[in-house]
């Protein structure tokens, strides 16, 4: 539908699900008087993966509240709604239509965060005979052109090294030219876990009722997408500027101080912790990066947290979420279709239900499908290493992750799921794969203890699949990994077991694929 349209269209303003800021690059120099904003939900995004309801609901909601506001300030609009009977279901045809109905001068777009839509959308543009003007994403701190540069005759790329460049570049956490509290990195501070009587008294982080636009859209994702996984009775993520601003200052304010001592712990039905829960108003762009490390080296600085948090918090979002993007855009397309494990197993069918006996997959799975929400230890060290271990072809892990979390989009989603949790891109994004037994997930949860597998068990009744898995993958990939530094003292532990011993889980890991 289009509201109040401009006589002759000067710029289209294209404007995607998650590029709701009003001040992207997109609106530089909007005239009302002869731009036109264009918005459209589009069934093909919520079905190229199985996204689960919250994730559907999460990106049609925030549309419709940014809308809203563009509304509100008297911008000019064309929004189509995924229940208009005349929707074509994809933006690309979508875009089509409106190109030809309204010709305007030229078209006006941030680059997509995802390679599929920035092509399918510059094909139709062009097609049409339309000019268009791509612009850089100003929401992020390192271009994909800077980010070229840094890689550019380095033989691997190391995150820290990204990192500190980033912190020195932007003076964040700086004394001078030396990091502040005397260290760039504290990662070791950030790795405890909660010992036997669990987390105590948690924060209760802020929720945000559905207000009627939000229960609007609850119910057409419940009538148009009822098959897909995932619950809508919990919903309650910020989807509006100032409320992604009070989910940041409730953050800093209760959880910050904790976040880098407990960054790594899990504990059954405790989904948030003390994690921030920021990253899906961060990628739909309701947040900027800068205001949120400033608000974290702030509360350093005041003395209201310890630098251990504040740096490992940063250390993310300077550091990793930046890094992530930076390999996107270096390495797509091709990137998608590497497998260097060579790994075929199919996912198991249980990812998208949560019914296992392996506790702390049930667990994390579960509470995925519930809340669209996993931090980032339960996505590495459970469900990302239990794919890995098995031998789960890439692509297919990849299509989950991207369908189940409602701050997945593909730039940030893909590196950190084939490159981090999967090794598919053979150690260009993380110099190692991230493998280890059921004793990590003993020490840093309480899962095993309600588990009727034992972590310490390779092989038996009661042996704990991830620990027959990762000695399997030792055993497997033992020439892959025989020189590689940080890999072969594991390796070579699997080569000292006895040859009865290491032919009992070979048989074990082959019994638990074929279960799969
Ligand atoms: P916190 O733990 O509180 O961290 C603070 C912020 O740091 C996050 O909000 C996020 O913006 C940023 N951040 C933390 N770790 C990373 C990382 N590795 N890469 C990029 N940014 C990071 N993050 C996404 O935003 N979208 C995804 O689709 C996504 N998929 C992932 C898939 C796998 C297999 C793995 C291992 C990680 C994935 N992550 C993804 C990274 C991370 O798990 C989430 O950003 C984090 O769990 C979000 O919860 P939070 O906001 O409470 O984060
Ligand atoms: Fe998970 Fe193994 Fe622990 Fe069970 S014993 S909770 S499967 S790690």
């Amino acid at each position: 539908m289009v509201e109040a349209m401009p006589p002759a269209i000067r710029h289209l303003i294209v404007v995607l699900g998650d590029q709701l800021d009003r001040q992207s690059a997109a609106f530089d120099g909007f005239d009302a008087a002869q731009d036109l904003v264009w918005m459209a939900e589009v069934a093909e995004e919520s079905t190229q993966v199985w996204s689960t309801q919250p994730r559907i609901a999460m990106f049609l909601a925030a549309m419709r509240h940014f809308a809203e506001a563009l509304r509100a300030q008297g911008l000019p609009l064309h929004y189509r709604r995924l229940d208009d009977v005349a929707n074509r279901g994809t933006l690309a045809a979508e875009l089509a239509e409106s190109l030809a109905a309204l010709r305007p001068a030229r078209v006006v777009l941030v680059q997509p965060g995802e390679w599929r839509v920035r092509e399918a959308l510059r094909q139709v543009v062009a097609e049409a005979g339309v000019a268009l003007n791509e612009c850089e994403d100003r929401h992020f701190l390192c271009t994909p052109a800077a980010f070229a540069r840094h890689a550019q005759g380095r033989p691997e790329l190391l995150m820290e090294t990204f990192y500190r460049a980033m912190r020195r570049r932007h003076g964040v956490l700086m004394d001078g030219d030396q990091p502040a509290g005397g260290a760039w990195n504290f990662d070791a501070d950030n790795r405890s876990a909660f010992g036997r009587d669990g987390p105590g008294f948690l924060p209760e982080p802020p929720a945000f009722a559905p207000d009627a636009i939000t229960q609007d859209v609850i119910a057409l994702v419940r009538s148009r997408f009822g098959e897909h996984p995932g619950r809508l009775d919990r919903f309650a993520w910020p989807l509006t500027r100032a409320q992604a601003l009070a989910a940041l200052d409730a953050f800093i304010a209760d959880r910050l101080e904790f976040f880098g001592h407990w960054q790594d712990a899990m504990w059954g039905g405790q989904p948030w912790l003390y994690h921030a829960q920021l990253s899906a108003a961060l990628n739909l762009k309701l947040l900027d990066p800068r205001e949120v490390i400033a608000r974290a080296e702030q509360a350093f600085r005041d003395g209201r947290v310890p630098i251990a948090s504040a740096e490992g918090f940063i250390r993310q979002i300077l550091g990793w979420r930046e890094y992530v993007r930076g390999v996107y855009w270096l390495q797509m397309p091709g990137y998608l279709d590497l497998n260097a494990l060579d790994a075929h197993a199919p996912l198991p069918a249980w990812y998208w239900t949560g019914e296992t006996d392996l506790e702390c997959l049930r667990d994390t799975i579960t509470q995925t499908l519930d809340l669209s929400y996993a931090h980032h230890i339960q996505r590495l060290m459970v469900t990302g290493l239990y794919a890995l271990l098995l031998g789960v072809e890439p692509r297919q892990v990849h299509a989950w992750y991207l369908a189940v979390y409602v701050d997945a989009v593909e730039w940030v989603e893909l590196p950190n799921t084939l490159g981090m949790s999967q090794y598919a891109d053979g150690g260009l994004l993380g110099s190692k794969p991230y493998v280890a037994s059921g004793q990590y997930i003993a020490r840093m949860s309480d899962h095993c203890r309600h588990c009727r597998y034992r972590p310490e068990e390779r092989t038996g009744a009661r042996a704990c699949p991830f620990t027959t898995l990762y000695w399997d993958f030792l055993l497997r990939h033992a020439e892959r990994f025989a020189d590689h530094p940080r890999m072969q003292a594991q390796v070579r532990n699997a080569a000292r077991l006895p040859q009865a011993e290491r032919r009992a889980i070979a048989e074990a890991a082959a019994a638990i694929r074929a279960r799969v």
